[in-house]
């Protein structure tokens, strides 16, 4: 079913705009400094549309306003239990709360988020996690039924307000609960769906498992928009959201396309080591280029012919390649910043 369009600041989600990509920031902040505006920056110039952060305290809100009149990318606060952080929130330029009704307790309070919500013109999202669900649907074995029936909860209490700017997420860490209950929701209702498996674990369980959810449900076209969890740096969790939305062609961004190496007992240049210094600038390139980090000069170039281009190297010779040409030969402190010339040089 085709989802209702909702504005999130500056981003559209739902309808026919492209998945969108969200991540959370994962620590406290006590001041706004430039180190942490920079660092904000690069996650949305690696391709984060949308940062959410907690506000535990209603003291925080007035930190996660100064953050959000300070940078472009929708901010959104996730609040849980008390309404007031919601409202004061609400008096800084936010673009979305994460809220669950549910445990905000007495109706009143959470009517008064909804008041506000209205006149600010704020969504809202509904965010239903499987650790978190109301206790009388913890012990349902059917988890994605569970999921269901605590949205359709809050639904019901929103809708007897004519609220209806909100979207939906309905989490778990199984793979096969989030695919059923979001699959069934979808075909039950219109409201945006943010995707993500909670709780997905370190960088590589969390992106073996993203990867495979999202796959089954991005590709029968369910899924407005997206979160990978994993316990490491945000910048982190887009690298593997555009690397997913690119391999399923849903990627808005135009990006680059990197091969490499693993490399074996013929390496004559540290592939690892490069990608890891490269990836955070190829992550803002906005081209369609494949880039290719190849191991040894034999058969590097030769193997990665069809990139655009390709970097490989012996000791101090680092060789730049162009659909397998050698067009530049640097030292090894030159490479990073030679290859990343070329890149940015580089047309078809
Ligand atoms: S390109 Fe060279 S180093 Fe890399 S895997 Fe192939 S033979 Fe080994």
């Amino acid at each position: 079913m085709k989802t209702k369009e909702i504005k999130v600041g500056n981003v559209l989600i739902g309808g026919d705009n492209p998945v969108s990509i969200q991540t959370m920031w994962d620590r406290p902040i006590t001041v706004v400094d430039n180190k942490l505006i920079d660092k904000l920056n690069d996650i949305q110039a690696a391709g984060c549309d949308i940062i959410r952060f907690a506000v535990p305290k209603i003291e925080d809100a007035k930190i996660i306003g100064d953050i959000a009149s300070k940078i472009s990318m929708p901010v959104v606060a996730d609040i849980h239990f008390d309404y007031k952080i919601a409202l004061k929130c609400m008096d800084y330029p936010i673009s979305k709360i994460r809220i669950n009704p549910g445990n905000i307790g007495t109706k009143w309070k959470v009517e008064e988020v909804l008041k506000k919500a209205v006149d600010k013109n704020i969504p809202l999202r509904i965010g239903i996690n499987g650790g978190s669900l109301p206790s009388d649907l913890r012990e349902n074995d059917n988890l994605s039924k569970a999921l269901i029936t605590a949205a359709e909860r809050e639904m019901e209490f929103l809708d007897k307000h004519n609220f209806d700017n909100f979207l939906v997420s309905l989490k778990a860490s199984n793979i096969d609960d989030a695919y059923r209950a979001n699959k069934a929701f979808s075909k039950k209702y219109n409201n945006p769906i943010h995707l993500g498996i909670t709780e997905a674990g370190s960088l590589i369980p969390a992106v073996v498992k993203s990867s495979i959810y999202l796959y089954k449900l991005l590709s029968e076209g369910i899924g407005d928009t997206l979160r990978i969890s994993i316990s490491d740096d945000p910048l982190k969790e887009i690298y593997a959201a555009n690397e997913i939305l690119s391999a399923l062609k849903l990627n808005k961004r135009e990006r680059v396309e990197l091969i490499s190496c693993p490399k074996c007992g013929r390496a004559s240049f540290d592939t690892h080591e490069f990608n890891n210094l490269i990836q955070k600038k190829l992550s803002t390139v906005n081209k369609s280029i494949t880039v290719a980090i190849m191991g040894c000069t034999v058969n590097g170039p030769q193997e990665a012919k069809h990139a655009d281009l390709g970097i490989t190297g012996s000791g101090n010779s680092i060789l730049i390649f162009k659909h397998g040409e050698i067009i530049r030969k640097v030292t090894k402190d030159e490479a990073l910043e030679a290859f990343t010339q070329e890149i940015d040089n580089f047309e078809k």
